[in-house]
């Protein structure tokens, strides 16, 4: 069977669903909306196309961060639309979401795929460009017990940037455990869930948050 993508929408939702952190957000589908919705969220907001078409919202010019204003809402809202169907004219554009800016962190990946020999497995690593060309990664084979998400934490080559490098403050590392569980049980629980990329969760001294997620179902 083809394999269809969530939406950022859907995948916030159901991640959420299981206790993963995820940024106050919502789907707007007109300028003054996206004003009305960024006031009540709170600025700065991130703004973002939303449309089954368009996989790598970036590439599209579909993304906006750090809008400060109502004004700045409205506007991007519209440049988001015009940018989209400039990109891909074919594109549905569902509407825009307006999210909660969050914090700049250290920034980890969390994912899962399936083997066609082993099955579920859950991937870890360090995020950002550079780091994931060296790809420092490890992985695990479903089921996976908390303690072994306590080893993955431990074993990938940046984990001293999660204790406190050169004098840095140690980061919430039992928050990212916790986090990973709720991501095992969120793929070992939805048995259509073929693959998924969490890329970045952020990492801080005190709690984590996702700012973007691809889910993949049968
Ligand atoms: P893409 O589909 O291009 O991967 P993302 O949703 O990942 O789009 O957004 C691109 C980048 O914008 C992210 O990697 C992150 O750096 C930044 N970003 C996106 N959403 C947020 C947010 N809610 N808070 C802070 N930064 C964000
Ligand atoms: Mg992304």
């Amino acid at each position: 069977m083809a394999k269809r993508m969530l939406s950022e929408f859907e995948s916030y939702d159901l991640l959420k669903q299981y206790g993963v952190p995820v940024p106050e957000h919502a789907i707007v589908k007109t300028p003054a909306e996206a004003g009305k919705v960024a006031e009540k969220i709170g600025f700065p907001v991130v703004m973002k196309i939303h449309s089954p078409q368009i996989v790598h919202k970036s590439d599209a010019g579909g993304v906006i961060v750090s809008i400060s204003t109502k004004q700045a809402a409205e506007e991007a809202f519209n440049r988001i639309v015009a940018n989209a169907k400039a990109y891909n004219p074919e594109a549905e554009i569902k509407g825009v979401i307006v999210e909660q800016q969050a914090a700049p962190g250290l920034e980890l990946i969390i994912g899962g795929k399936t083997d066609p020999a082993f099955g579920k497995v859950l991937t870890f690593g360090m995020g950002g460009t550079l780091v994931e060309l060296m790809k420092d990664v490890t992985l695990r084979i479903l089921p996976v017990s908390e303690e072994a998400i306590r080893q993955m934490v431990r074993e990938i080559h940046g984990y001293p940037m999660i204790q406190g490098y050169r004098g840095a403050k140690p980061r919430d590392e039992e928050t990212l455990v916790k986090v990973m569980w709720a991501i095992n049980c969120f793929f070992a629980e939805n048995t259509n869930v073929v693959e998924f990329d969490i890329n970045p969760v952020r990492l801080y001294e005190s709690g984590a948050c996702i700012v973007d997620a691809r889910i993949f179902v049968d």
